[in-house]
């Protein structure tokens, strides 16, 4: 099917972009956006592309407390960045998932973060990383926002006529994380995902595909014993947290993720429970 109508705007810098903002929609890489407007599960009567704003960035960029992620960053600039595969592998593991060459080439991280799936590969593996997003509003306003406080519902984040500058993955000192995922085939969304980051101080595991919004599960900071075992026990906790429809049910859904959760865990356990 093809979209409706819609008027296209292509502005060159972040004010332009946020003067329409209030009554248009953003595309970047147009990955998630284009599939359902086709599909007319999205209707669009504005569309203002950010590729061609230059305050935006597609680096990755090492800073003294943080590694950066620009807005424009695609999936294939991810995957060839020697920062995140000297520092956080396990974005790597999540972005070779996303689809094909075709659309990693396009769509962007933060993209991807915005549409808001609660499967989504980089939502769930950054989450773990303990991201914060920068966002800029139209008095030209920065907040940044923890990405655990960014999920509101499926598909619904709390951007309000806002773009997202971009990411910031706070240092890790020894730092260790996976993801993982189960999916029916391959370039289907996961049925279910996890992903674990741990430092010395916590060990932060995060499930996707379970309902709304992904599921974040903590080791207590002042408890450094045995970080695995925690995690693992406090999973069938959460049962409520996990759905059934026509793709597995709720005790499905869980039990991927305790056996997802373990293989990851077990990787890294000489760095956890040391
Ligand atoms: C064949 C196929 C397979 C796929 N497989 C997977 C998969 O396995 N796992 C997975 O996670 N995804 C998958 N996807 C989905 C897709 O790759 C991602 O969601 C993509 O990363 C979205 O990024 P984009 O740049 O294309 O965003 P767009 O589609 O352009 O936009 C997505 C949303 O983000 C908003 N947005 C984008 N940038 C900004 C910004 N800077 N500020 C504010 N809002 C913004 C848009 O308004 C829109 O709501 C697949 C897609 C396809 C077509």
């Amino acid at each position: 099917m093809r979209p409706g109508p819609f008027d296209y705007y292509e502005p060159e810098n972040i004010a332009q972009a946020l003067d329409l903002i209030t009554e248009a929609t953003v595309i970047a890489g147009g990955q998630s956006l284009i599939p359902s407007m086709r599909l007319r599960q999205v209707t669009v009567t504005k569309l203002i592309s950010i590729s061609n704003i230059a305050e935006l960035s597609g680096d990755i960029i090492k800073k003294a407390d943080s590694i950066e992620i620009g807005a424009l960053t695609t999936l294939s600039d991810l995957l060839s960045s020697q920062i995140i595969e000297e520092h956080t592998p396990w974005l790597r593991e999540a972005a070779q998932q996303v689809g094909d060459v075709q659309v990693r080439n396009l769509a962007t991280v933060v993209g991807n973060i915005c549409w808001s799936d609660p499967r989504a590969n980089m939502s769930i593996a950054l989450l773990a990383s303990n991201a914060i997003i920068t966002t800029i509003n139209s008095k030209l306003q920065e907040r940044k926002i923890s990405l655990k406080d960014f999920f509101v519902s499926f598909q619904k984040n709390i951007l309000e006529n806002e773009l997202v500058k971009n990411i910031l993955i706070p240092n890790h000192e020894l730092a260790a994380g996976r993801y993982l995922e189960f999916s029916r085939q391959r370039n289907d969304l996961a049925l279910v995902n996890v992903s674990v980051v741990s430092s010395e101080k916590k060990t932060t595991l995060v499930i996707g595909g379970t309902r709304n919004v992904p599921l974040i599960i903590e080791t207590d900071e002042h408890n450094k014993m045995n970080h695995a075992a925690t995690i693992m026990n406090k999973i069938p906790d959460r049962l409520n947290d996990f759905h059934t429809d026509q793709y597995g049910s709720q005790q499905y859904r869980l039990e991927l993720a305790i056996s997802l959760a373990r293989r990851v865990l077990n990787s890294l356990r000489c760095k956890l429970d040391e």
